[in-house]
């Protein structure tokens, strides 16, 4: 494995490979880009089968960060990291201990936070040796569960999608499918219901299921067909990959926009085929951005109504994403790299200006 050429394909900052065999730590944090910030993201814990299959992943969830951070409006950059064990068997207080003392020696480059397999009790294990951690629970002062905010996102992101589509954000009597009703996909489900949305939803997890047919009256589907039904609106809130070859053309929404991560299974051919059909895609990293905002706000001394109001913002985002895509015909998708590369180098170029003495002082005459 030629680390250096993996770093170099995306231009990545820096990875930091650690190493604490006596409490079993073996872990990889990469910074992608720090021109808007300190790197932000999650940890995740997963039993890699190769030290290259860790160091991709981390290096393509790292640059993650860095676009949805800069699409979000945040001064963040991009970070990861991921470490190699059995989340049912190898977690313990001082191997979280110990990532947090390598966290820590970054000096503030990295903010860690959870992600998958890892939880907010890690995450207050992690903070016993390093500030740089957020995502910790209410009762310490942090931001605890990002779903509402990231639920709340998604349905102003589907409002912003109405508008483009059919000219109106009304919710009014709109058929919405949800696959997946777990912690954003059932809170998406209640804002959808008290706007008036007929919604449809599927879950692996039969009581998930039961709680949301209760609350919000909707109608559950059994088996994976779900992207097929005859809505106006496809909201993936389960899994990655549910974007591809197969699905796209048994699509008969008009729009699609949920939380999922990773939702077109290639970015490239997918998002222009969902353009083809004609159907508007929120890109997942844009409209699911609220859980970042939320993790985001703990930075500044958590406050749960400005979270709130900064995923707000989500809809503007995506109405600029929307027009792009439209004056330029360009995939959604593709329209959101755009604006998220261009504000990294609006910002680069702003900050080179202020740190160029000359020119402060030829402003000031
Ligand atoms: P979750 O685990 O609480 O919910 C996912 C749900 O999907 C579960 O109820 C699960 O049973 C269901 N599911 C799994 N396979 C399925 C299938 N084949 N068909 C239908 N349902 C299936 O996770 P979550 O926190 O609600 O996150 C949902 C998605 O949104 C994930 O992709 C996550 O990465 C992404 N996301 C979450 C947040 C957040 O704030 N939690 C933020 C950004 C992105």
């Amino acid at each position: 494995m030629d680390v250096f050429q993996m770093m170099g394909r995306h231009d990545h900052e820096q990875v930091v490979f650690c190493n604490e065999s006596e409490f079993g730590l073996k872990a990889i944090i990469a910074i992608h880009d720090t021109t808007l910030g300190p790197s932000l993201g999650g940890c995740r814990f997963y039993p890699y089968e190769s030290d290259e299959e860790g160091l991709q992943d981390v290096l393509r969830l790292s640059r993650g960060m860095t676009y949805k951070a800069s699409i979000a409006g945040l001064n963040l950059g991009g970070g990861k990291s991921v470490i190699f064990g059995n989340p049912d068997t190898d977690k313990n207080e001082y191997l979280f201990r110990a990532f947090g003392r390598f966290v820590d020696g970054l000096g503030g480059r990295y903010i860690t936070a959870e992600d998958v397999n890892t939880t907010v009790r890690d995450m207050e294990w992690v903070r016993m040796e390093t500030q740089c951690v957020t995502g910790i629970s209410r009762a310490l002062g942090g931001s605890g569960d990002p779903s509402p905010v990231t639920a709340f996102g998604v349905f102003v992101g589907i409002k912003a999608a109405l508008k483009t589509k059919l000219g109106t954000e009304s919710l009014d009597g709109v058929k919405v499918a949800v696959q997946g009703v777990g912690h954003v996909g059932h809170n998406l489900c209640r804002y959808l219901h008290d706007a008036g949305a007929e919604l449809f939803i599927s879950d692996i997890n039969t009581a998930s299921v039961d709680r949301v047919v209760a609350e919000f009256d909707a109608t559950a589907l059994d088996g994976d067909q779900i992207h097929a039904l005859e809505v106006d609106v496809f909201a993936p809130c389960a899994l990655g990959a549910v974007l591809n070859d197969k699905t796209i053309p048994e699509i008969k929404a008009s729009i699609v926009g949920g939380a999922a991560n990773n939702q077109l299974a290639s970015s490239k051919v997918h998002g222009a085929a969902l353009l083809k059909r004609n159907i508007l895609y929120a890109p997942d990293y844009a409209i699911n951005s609220g859980g970042l905002i939320n993790v985001a706000n703990e930075l500044e001394g958590y406050n749960r109504e400005r979270a709130f109001k900064q995923a707000e913002g989500i809809y503007d985002t995506l109405m600029e994403v929307f027009k792009m895509s439209a004056d330029e015909g360009i995939p959604t998708n593709e329209a959101s790299d755009r604006l998220a590369e261009n504000r990294i180098l609006s910002v680069a170029k702003f900050k080179t200006f202020y740190t160029n003495t000359s020119r402060r002082v030829f402003k000031r005459r």
